[in-house]
């Protein structure tokens, strides 16, 4: 017969263990990637989210969009909500719902609800994803008409603004970053006589001055206004009022100059905090404190080019280490790659991308340069519809490790920029971008794409195959003694010419190549590539030769930034006239 114990004669069952809690502070990029993530990989979890304002998971990078109806209905950009969220994932999203302190010792945080008292919550794990906050300027006045855009809340605040103005009225935007533009971009679109006023000479850090200069050239063409090398010292109520003492007017202003780590929170925890301002944290995001990570804007990165600490406020990192984070927590191995800095913008229908290090800034570190400038088509030259592109690889002399890639243009920038971007991220070589094998049909690429052909410049000037010298050094050789060379076709001078050149078409080198004996040659086509096959005939006929790397229309955008440079407190008429 089966034998059956009865329960007095049990051990008492002990009790279960209480599910762990999880508690994460911001539910936008970061932190909603880790809520989404962790339950995916633990289901008896405890996940809260606690975020400031009233909305979860937005689409923050598609804010500015609404603005001028280009993405018309607000719904779109409210990716999730609390409810869906508690029946999808049983994720406990409150919004509303601010952290303000940190109890490290106790793992409990105190929460501040817009509409109630404080109350705590106690963690197993915390995540700090809490974002960045936008600079606004010094002197704001009461009834200034300043806005920031991070926010859904934020972004109903500038619709009502923006409703309540007339067609034509004036629009200033205090920084030409990427919020900025977009922001322009989109005012303008919208029908407000719009202004940008940007501290240094140029659209979009990042991209180097010759790269940028179009895109200045671009927002002028479109009728924007551009301030260059001014800073808004106060914003009034109609009004602002620039570091020079002008004053511009203004009946909608919107604060883009960058952003700073919302890491008070953490700071005032004692977290360890970062020369950047951002929280420090290791290769699985854990901060100083082993139980509480960060991602996103307040945390630094590692940079992929030489490991040092940055910050980088871009979405895609933040959502992937929200996902690296979930990892983490959930007990997997968890390590997130360092950070390259890829990015894109629409400027008005100009897209610019880049990825990794400028070549101002690899000087800026002491490293010896190859750069290299090209002017591909988007695709092949014989199907209709190619669009030019300007792309620059920043190469590592020394390696020919690819440190860097800038372009601007539009169809097929972004796919190029990804490219290598991926060839950087598998430490590809700079000549090895040649043998890559991309996509092709002649409506798409080219049977040598634009980026293997960087890599053939590339393994060609590292062979010393090729010499050449940037449009900013050409002065200087030319104050050396150089001679400079234009050997472009006769139908391409219309364009322009670079002063002092003396034209050849290459047909007629061979014979006329003998004056310039014993001088330096600097040699320039187009777009580069014709003048490669001078300085090749030339190198072979015994002259010293260099290639004016990217052409004349490198010089020209070379000459383009110099002229913003200089007009960089100039106004909007003398920037036109550059
Ligand atoms: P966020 O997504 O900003 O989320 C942080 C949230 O935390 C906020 O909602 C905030 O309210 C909340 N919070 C802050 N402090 C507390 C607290 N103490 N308690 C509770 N909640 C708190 N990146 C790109 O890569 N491409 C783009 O095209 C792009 N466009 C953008 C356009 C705009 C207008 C903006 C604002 C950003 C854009 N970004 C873009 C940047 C990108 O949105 C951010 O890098 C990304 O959202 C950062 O994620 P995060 O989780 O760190 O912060």
């Amino acid at each position: 017969m089966h034998h059956r114990s009865t329960p007095h004669h049990l051990a008492p069952a002990p009790a279960p263990a209480p599910a762990p809690v999880t508690v994460i502070v911001g539910g936008v990029a970061g932190g909603m990637s880790t809520a989404t993530r962790l339950r995916r990989l633990d289901e008896d979890r405890e996940i809260l989210v606690l975020e400031r304002s009233g909305a979860v998971s937005f689409a923050n990078c598609g804010l500015p969009y609404h603005v001028s109806g280009v993405i018309p209905e607000r719904a779109a950009l409210e990716l999730q909500d609390p409810a869906r969220l508690a029946a999808r994932f049983r994720i406990d999203a409150r919004v509303r719902s601010e952290v303000v302190a940190i109890d490290r010792a106790a793992r409990r945080v105190t929460v501040r609800p817009a509409d109630g008292a404080d109350y705590e919550l106690g963690y197993d794990e915390l995540v700090l994803s809490p974002g960045a906050a936008p600079r606004l300027p010094d002197r704001v006045a009461p009834d200034a008409p300043l806005h920031a855009l991070r926010t859904l809340d934020d972004l109903d605040a500038v619709m009502v603004a923006v409703d309540g103005l007339p067609s034509g009225a004036r629009a200033v935007v205090i920084g030409g970053g990427y919020i900025g533009v977009e922001m322009a971009d989109n005012l303008h679109r919208r029908g407000l006589a719009t202004t940008i006023v940007q501290r240094s000479s140029r659209l979009i850090g990042g991209l180097d001055p010759e790269m940028a200069a179009p895109l200045a050239e671009h927002v002028l063409e479109r009728g924007l206004g551009l301030r260059f090398g001014n800073t808004v010292t106060a914003v009034e109520a109609r009004r602002v009022v620039l570091d020079d003492g002008s004053v511009l007017p203004a009946d909608l202003v919107i604060a883009a100059m960058g952003v700073v780590p919302e890491s008070g929170l953490a700071r005032a925890a004692g977290l360890e905090i970062g020369a950047t301002g951002g929280i420090v944290v290791d290769d699985a995001h854990r901060t100083s404190d082993p139980a509480i990570y960060a991602i996103g804007d307040v945390a630094e990165k590692r940079d992929r080019v030489d490991g040092s600490a940055r910050l980088v406020p871009l979405a895609g990192l933040a959502n992937r280490h929200g996902r690296a984070v979930a990892d983490a927590i959930a007990g997997r191995p968890s390590i997130s790659a360092s950070a390259l800095g890829t990015a894109v913008i629409d400027v008005l229908s100009l897209t610019a991308a880049s990825t990794g290090w400028s070549e101002e800034h690899a000087r800026s570190r002491g490293i010896e340069v190859r750069v290299i400038h090209s002017h591909p088509l988007s695709h092949a030259g014989y199907f209709p519809g190619a669009r030019p592109m300007s792309l620059k690889l920043v190469v590592d002399a020394r390696t020919d490790r690819i440190l860097g890639a800038q372009a601007v243009g539009t169809e097929g920038v972004a796919r190029r920029i990804d490219v290598i971007a991926t060839a950087m991220a598998a430490d590809l070589a700079a000549s090895a971008l040649a043998d890559l094998e991309l996509a092709y049909a002649p409506q798409y690429g080219s049977a040598k794409d634009p980026v293997n052909m960087l890599g053939y410049i590339a393994r060609n000037l590292a062979d010393g195959e090729d010499a050449t010298i940037q449009w900013h050094e050409l002065d200087d050789a030319v104050a050396d003694g150089a001679v400079l060379l234009d050997v472009r076709a006769a139908g391409q001078l219309a364009e322009g010419a670079i002063p002092g050149a003396t034209w050849i078409p290459v047909e007629e080198l061979r014979e006329r190549a003998d004056a310039y004996a014993g001088r330096r040659i600097v040699v320039h086509c187009r777009i580069g590539q014709g003048a490669h096959t001078a300085a090749r005939l030339l190198a072979s006929l015994g002259h010293d030769v260099v290639n004016l790397d990217g052409g004349y229309l490198t010089w020209r955008d070379g000459m383009r930034a110099r002229a913003h440079e200089h007009a960089a407190d100039a106004t909007t008429a003398d920037l036109r006239a550059a």
